[in-house]
């Protein structure tokens, strides 16, 4: 951290910046310019204040010099992530592809689109147990016994699944019962589960906040690294914009930016991120050239009949497609991902 302090900063007032930075167990130098002072702050500033030293007396200006990830920080961990769901590794040389129904909502349902995606190619089956909606009228999940249902799908299958915890009273139920535990984009500041994620070994997909900035979401993935969790995939969903065509932007220039700053795998979500089901598959592909790590589309056997995010579920059929679609590029992309990932 660096400390510009004004033209008209006297002794005294760099005096108290100094100390109080020292006060914190850092140490600071000092560059006396011509004009102006500026003191560099060194040690871990994550303990500084930002906006309350720049309420000192004399400070023009704060700047940072690192991020405040650590942890997510791929200048402290250079060698990527690579995180392991049952034996399907998210992170390595080939995109892993997650599909499955918005929400669980029958056993036949979950266990029919189960069988149809895994025979496409899909590594990982999501479904949704608890549901996060915004109306508290909208179906709200078939709660635990959509869990029990996924681990039959699970059975029938052999695919390893995913679902969203949206309170930290649930952990128990979701460690017996999940492979990988889904943080939605509105849970994602909420600390409180982030830090009780974090005390679990448990894979965790991590979702942007629609109104989040990267650093934000590193942030988050911060929380759960330093509870001792180091197995985080993050997933772009889109956000918000001025832009209503569709029901997010996703933001494809996240998954470089996420590759430069950060060690930790990213996957694309297409469904939540356009709203439409005719989308999934230029976006996958989109997501997937731009250096993904895999996506995760929403699957439905009738998805004019779904309980919840119907237009944006394609049927196993356009799902297959999409499936063939990413294996046609699969060559592109293994000689790419080492140029895009520089
Ligand atoms: C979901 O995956 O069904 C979901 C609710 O996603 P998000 O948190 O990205 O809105
Ligand atoms: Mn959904």
């Amino acid at each position: 951290m660096i400390v510009v302090m004004k033209l008209t900063a006297t002794l005294a007032n760099i005096k108290n910046v100094i100390d109080k930075i020292e006060s914190s167990g850092l140490f600071t130098t000092k560059i006396v310019g011509a004009d102006q002072t500026v003191i560099g702050a060194v040690g871990d500033t994550g303990c500084i204040d930002r906006d309350t030293l720049s309420m000192f007396d004399g400070v023009e200006r704060i700047l940072k010099v690192q991020e405040p990830f650590k942890k997510a920080n791929i200048a402290f961990k250079p060698t990527r992530t690579v995180v392991d769901i049952c034996g399907v590794k998210i992170g390595g040389n080939k995109p892993v592809v997650i599909a499955g129904p918005c929400s669980v909502e029958s056993r036949e349902q979950i266990v029919s689109i189960a069988k149809s995606v895994k025979d496409s190619g899909a590594a990982i089956l999501r479904g949704g147990a608890f549901k996060p909606r915004t109306s508290p009228y909208a179906f709200q999940g078939l709660e635990a016994d959509g869990l029990k249902l996924l681990i039959e799908a699970k059975k029938e299958t052999g695919l390893p699944i995913v679902s969203e915890i949206t309170t930290s009273r649930l952990m128990d139920i979701f460690e017996e019962s999940v492979d990988m535990i889904q943080i939605g984009a509105r849970n994602m500041q909420n600390f409180d589960l982030l830090k009780e994620v974090g005390k679990s070994k448990k894979p965790v997909l991590l979702k942007r906040g629609f109104s989040s900035t990267i650093e934000e979401w590193l942030m988050s993935a911060e929380y759960i690294l330093n509870g001792g969790n180091e197995n985080v995939v993050l997933c772009e969903r889109g956000i918000r914009t001025f832009e209503t065509y569709t029901r997010n932007t996703l933001d494809i220039s996240a998954i470089p930016a996420v590759k430069r700053l950060s060690h930790l795998p990213i996957i694309v979500d297409p469904s939540h991120a356009s709203g439409k089901s005719w989308m999934s598959l230029p976006l996958s592909l989109a997501a997937l050239a731009a250096g993904a790590d895999g996506v995760i589309i929403e699957v439905h056997n009738s998805p004019e009949n779904a309980l919840c995010d119907g237009a944006q579920s394609v049927t196993p059929k356009a799902f297959d497609n999409i499936m063939d679609a990413i294996n046609s590029i699969q060559g592109y992309l293994s000689n790419a991902k080492d140029m895009i990932s520089e």
